[in-house]
């Protein structure tokens, strides 16, 4: 600097300046490499942040989420006839204890039901296995799941406030052992399954079809779960249309679900409706009612 001074000396103002630009050139253009250089590496490090914040935000985002929630599955009797008046009553055996109640009013009355039982209700109710093999003619036994453990996969998901699976292994697991259970209880091996509060994910809906089990899915929910009064029940039933599959619980004997199922029941043997079981028929989705659910869980 000192030496560009003494070159300077006497120079009029606009000479200085432009040399004194030109002779920073260098060190601009050092400083820039420099800057540049910084910010390569700011760049190179940012890269990474934006790139774990990009899959954070894809795997957050409500298009990937969707997938990661569950559903239920509403299916009706896939074949109907104009003038049939087919419908599908099936009762959920989760845990707890049996409603005799409920099963001697379907033997008294020659109904038909599908029943999904778990290993752990199964084990828990000898009487009940002895019942339902004395009328194999009435009632199809299907696969429940072992544990009463919902198909959704992933640590922390809930289905109704019950843990799910935390990896495909164990919703495998409760899949294959509660067949396993049905048929060392029935001697009949089961071909349907629906999970523990009937939810899914996409998931474990392709796991329990390569396991080779059809999910068994509804139109009607008669009980909530065992949870509804007699008169709700009853008011549910005289709703049903020909091809609907009903769901009930069969496994809380305190509840109403044996005497709003009786009434209503009673209703739908007079209205003319002819019951089958899952084993006699297949079933078919309902789109709009599956794609409305998905939306609904989106909202909350
Ligand atoms: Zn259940």
């Amino acid at each position: 600097m000192l030496a560009n001074r003494d070159i300077t000396k006497g120079w009029p103002a606009y000479a200085v300046w432009a040399y004194s630009s030109v002779s920073m050139l260098p060190s601009l253009l050092f400083y820039q490499f420099q800057l540049f250089n910084t910010k390569f590496c700011v760049t190179y490090r940012g890269m990474k942040t934006l790139l774990a914040f990009l899959l954070a935000m894809t795997f957050t985002s409500p298009s990937f989420a969707a997938e990661q929630r569950s559903f239920e599955i509403h299916d009706q009797l896939a074949t109907q006839a104009e003038t049939d008046k087919k419908i599908a009553l099936t009762l959920d055996a989760c845990s707890g204890k049996y409603d005799d109640d409920l099963i001697n009013f379907l033997i008294q009355n020659k109904i038909p039901a599908t029943i999904f039982a778990t290993k752990k209700w199964l084990d828990r109710n000898p009487l009940a296995i002895s019942v339902i093999k004395a009328h194999l003619d009435l009632f199809d036994v299907e696969n429940h799941g072992e544990k009463h453990i919902p198909a959704v996969i992933g640590k922390g998901r809930t289905v109704y406030g019950i843990l799910g699976e935390p990896d495909v292994i164990h919703l495998r697991r409760e899949v294959v052992e509660g067949a396993r259970a049905v048929e060392q209880a029935t001697g009949i091996a089961p071909h349907w399954y629906r999970g523990a509060g009937a939810e899914y994910d996409s998931q474990s809906i392709e796991e329990i079809d390569k396991l080779g089990y059809k999910i068994a899915g509804f139109s009607v929910n008669a009980d909530n779960g065992a949870t509804l009064k007699k008169s709700t029940i009853a008011k549910r039933l005289e709703h049903v249309k020909a091809g609907d599959v009903i769901i009930a619980h069969m496994n809380k004997p305190a509840s109403d679900s044996a005497e709003g199922l009786a009434v209503g029941l009673a209703y739908l043997l007079k209205a003319g409706f002819v019951f089958v079981r899952l084993d006699q028929v297949d079933l078919k989705e309902m789109p709009e009612k599956f794609e409305k659910k998905i939306r609904e869980k989106q909202g909350r």
